[in-house]
């Protein structure tokens, strides 16, 4: 049984007191949904004040990015343990944002990624083409790269241990929210090579999110597809009314 997992990314939005706000609201309402896994995933500078508001909630804390190295001369760098200590259980790694503005390649998203997994953080590693690609008839063979060469080396342990979030580039922050059967078609190609590259339980196991335009009016189609098992939500995470219903419309898909 995979369990869903709705995740907000936050990106560059709020200063800490704004971020205590959301995550108030939050917390009253999330007891219920005791069959979701819930994580919100601010910008750094307000994870210690967010990961102190949400103690004795079951909303998780998670963050945007990390570094490879434990601890050392990289200036500006957040290391894996550095997370972990300040109560971090998830790490955003490979989001598109990052691959494109910053020019991470699955090379270094693997390394970020198995270096979360070495202090017991769950990486959600970030995979999706571009419109142009997808245009191009590319979809299969740009995520193809992307789940092979960002899991390189990961362990049985490991995989299981990783979200996968499969996020089209064309569908973040646009509207334009990939239809359930396009998410699903990808979805289902991950999971294969997944199968193909562990086994097959371990194919089954791993969960693998949807990211993209994802808003309370499209969660419940998108969650009832077969291997689609939670959203990775950017836009409407910032509002706690949205990202609830977001939470609430994900009931239908607890398979
Ligand atoms: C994201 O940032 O991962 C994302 C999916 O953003 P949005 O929901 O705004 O499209």
């Amino acid at each position: 049984m995979r369990r869903v997992i709705i995740a907000g990314n936050w990106k560059m939005h709020k200063t800490i007191s704004e971020a205590i706000s959301l995550v108030t609201l939050l917390k009253r309402s999330s007891y219920q949904q005791e069959n979701i896994d819930i994580a919100v995933c601010p910008p750094f500078t307000a994870l210690g004040e967010v990961s102190e508001a949400l103690n004795g909630s079951n909303v998780m804390l998670g963050a945007q990015d990390v570094y490879w190295e434990s601890q050392g001369a990289y200036t500006g760098e957040i290391s894996p343990l550095m997370l972990k200590d300040i109560g971090c259980k998830f790490v955003i790694v490979g989001h598109s944002e990052r691959r494109n503005y910053f020019n991470e390649t699955n090379e270094v998203v693997n390394k970020k990624a198995k270096a979360a997994l070495a202090v017991g953080l769950c990486p959600i590693i970030c995979v999706g083409e571009r419109l142009e690609q997808r245009e191009g008839g590319k979809t299969f063979e740009v995520v193809r790269d992307h789940i092979e060469n960002s899991l390189t080396g990961l362990n049985k342990q490991e995989i299981l241990n990783t979200v996968i979030a499969y996020e089209p580039v064309w569908a973040i922050g646009t509207g334009r929210t990939a239809t359930p059967e396009q998410a699903q078609e990808v979805h289902s190609f991950i999971r294969r090579l997944l199968e193909e590259r562990y086994d097959k339980d371990i194919g089954q196991a791993v969960r693998i999110q949807y990211g993209g335009s994802v808003k309370s009016d499209n969660i419940a189609n998108l969650i009832v597809k077969e291997d689609i098992d939670g959203a990775l939500v950017g836009g409407a995470s910032l509002d706690a009314e949205k990202f609830i219903q977001i939470i609430k419309g994900a009931e239908g898909g607890v398979k």
